[in-house]
């Protein structure tokens, strides 16, 4: 039964553990397409808020580039521009500068970098931002000014520039007979929407600007400075420090978390499309979302957004699956120990009726039943293997008397007082069994006639020696016999009620072999 209780504790520690691998895979597939899910939320979010503050600037930019063409004197003044000399160019210059001025003070407000005019040779006629700067031809370094003085058709988006970088607003110009006077910048920067997301949206971002085109560590203007450092978030990127980050690296801790996703973010930068990255340690969750920021001429991703959002929903979800785990694993238990109890009661149930079947139900020693079954696979192997097999015959002498002396009551325990002692006297590979009324078998396997006659005469005398309280000693006639070749059960038995035959005969309380 304990060898049979392991086999059942065994059977069910597989099983549950095969259940629990098959609910956890499934809740672990189910869990990574809902963190998909959020992570995708995510960056849809920043995607959309970054697209309404673009749209934002569009308008102010139109709004803008209205209001300067339409100030009175502005479309005079840049017309005069081609055909001045460089002196009257300077007047000219200036009066330019005086009839913006409060545009430009309001567009900077407005977070706008650049507001910028240039001739249709693509010369830099005007800086607002750097007014020391003009004359210079940006033919090769502003593909956008080139673009828009060719083609005479408005140009938006972002450029990212050996210094400086930013999300332009390129419109031709025309004087009142459609003649084409040249074009004019409104560029806003990076830390604007960095700014914007942070303060409105409640985003926080970084702006990555990649190494290969930036060659400066700083970019210095009059009244703007744009500091780069190295980006945790890949190598071949700086990052932009603005108002929004205390320091560059505003995320204590988040580096080691970065580390461990470099391979993820690297596959990521490398696609040049939006990716998420879920960066998890301890209770450190963050959910890194990348926006590719393309060049304008190019098409090709030069920077990116990067929102970190600490996600209470995929904590959320990671505790509750922590929860659900610890649940499956309580009624796991409990189904294993309902289980256990089943197969351990209907095992003990089969036992009973086993019992029942086979055991003899005033001696408690081994029925007919047992006996036969016994018996005959004990027969079938000594014929197979040519081996020896001996029978005996126990017979209680003049039990009849007994019974009529002391009344069957002592009678019975008279019955369990010799089968149990007998029971204690067999080897474990015999069979010993009662056979009926006051009749005893033993079978005898791998047993010569000799030996057997040997045991039963030990057996009888043992017997004979047993006393009970009240009726006294008993004897017993033993016939004993051997399996000879061609036997079968029938003859067997046949003979060995001979020898006991014998043995009653010749006086009884004795063995008598055949
Ligand atoms: P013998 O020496 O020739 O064997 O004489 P015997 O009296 O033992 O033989 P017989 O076959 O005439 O009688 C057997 C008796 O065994 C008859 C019956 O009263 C008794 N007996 C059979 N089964 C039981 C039992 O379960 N309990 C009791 N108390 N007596 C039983
Ligand atoms: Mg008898
Ligand atoms: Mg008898």
């Amino acid at each position: 039964m304990i060898s049979y209780k392991i086999k059942v504790v065994f059977f069910i520690v597989c099983a549950l553990l095969a259940v629990n691998f098959l609910v956890y895979h499934a809740a672990q597939t189910m869990q990574a397409d809902r963190i998909d899910k959020a992570l995708e939320n995510h960056l849809n979010d920043l995607q959309t808020h970054y697209e309404i503050l673009l749209h934002h600037q569009n308008i102010t930019a139109e709004t803008a580039y209205e209001a300067t063409v339409e100030k009175p004197g502005f479309i005079e003044l840049f017309s005069k521009i081609a055909s001045a000399s460089k002196s009257e160019q300077t007047v000219l210059r200036k009066d330019l500068e005086i009839l913006v001025t409060n545009i430009y003070k309001r567009l900077q407000k407005k977070g706008v970098l650049q507001y910028h005019f240039v001739l249709p040779d693509n010369t830099a006629f005007l800086r607002m931002h750097k007014l020391d700067k003009f004359g210079d031809d940006l033919s090769s370094v502003r593909k956008d000014f080139k673009h828009v003085n060719e083609t005479k058709s408005r140009m938006r988006g972002f450029t990212q520039g050996k210094i400086a970088h930013g999300f332009r607003n390129v419109f031709p110009l025309f004087d009142a007979d459609g003649v084409h006077l040249g074009a004019m910048e409104i560029s806003f920067s990076s830390n604007e929407f960095i700014k914007y997301l942070g303060e409105v949206s409640k985003i926080h971002t970084h702006f990555l600007v990649n190494k290969k085109i930036l060659d400066a560590n700083i970019w210095i203007r009059d009244d703007i400075v744009l500091i780069y450092t190295q980006s945790d978030e890949h190598k071949d990127f700086m990052v932009t420090a603005s108002d929004e980050h205390s320091s560059i690296h505003c995320l204590e801790g988040s580096q080691e978390l970065l580390e461990e996703a470099a391979d993820e973010i690297d596959e990521g930068i490398q696609s040049g499309e939006k990716f998420s990255v879920l960066l998890s340690k301890d209770d450190n969750l963050q959910a890194l979302s990348f926006l590719p920021v393309k060049n304008l001429d190019t098409n090709q991703t030069v920077a990116w957004f990067v929102s970190y959002v600490t996600s209470d929903f995929i904590r959320m979800m990671l505790q509750s699956n922590k929860l659900v785990r610890a649940v499956l694993f309580i009624l796991l238990m409990i189904v294993g120990y309902l289980m256990y109890r089943i197969i351990i009661n209907q095992k003990r149930r089969v036992l009973q009726i086993r019992k029942k079947a086979y055991i003899d139900g005033l001696t408690g020693v081994n029925n007919r039943n047992q006996f036969d079954e016994n018996f005959e696979h004990e027969l079938l192997r000594t014929k197979r293997y040519k081996r020896n097999l001996s029978l005996a015959l126990i017979d209680i002498d003049h039990f009849k008397k007994f019974n009529d002396d002391y009344g069957h009551l002592i009678g019975d325990e008279v019955l369990i007082m010799l089968a149990n002692d007998v029971k204690k006297k067999v080897r474990d590979a015999d069979t010993f069994a009662r056979w009926g009324g006051e009749e005893f078998v033993i079978l005898f396997p791998e047993t010569k006639k000799e030996s057997a006659q040997i045991i039963c005469e030990k057996l009888r005398k043992e017997i004979e020696g047993l006393k009970h309280p009240t009726a006294g000693s008993i004897t017993v006639s033993i016939g004993v016999t051997s399996y000879l070749d061609g036997d079968t059960a029938q003859s067997l038995f046949r003979r060995c009620d001979e020898a006991l035959y014998k043995a009653k005969e010749n006086g009884r309380n004795q063995v008598s072999v055949v």
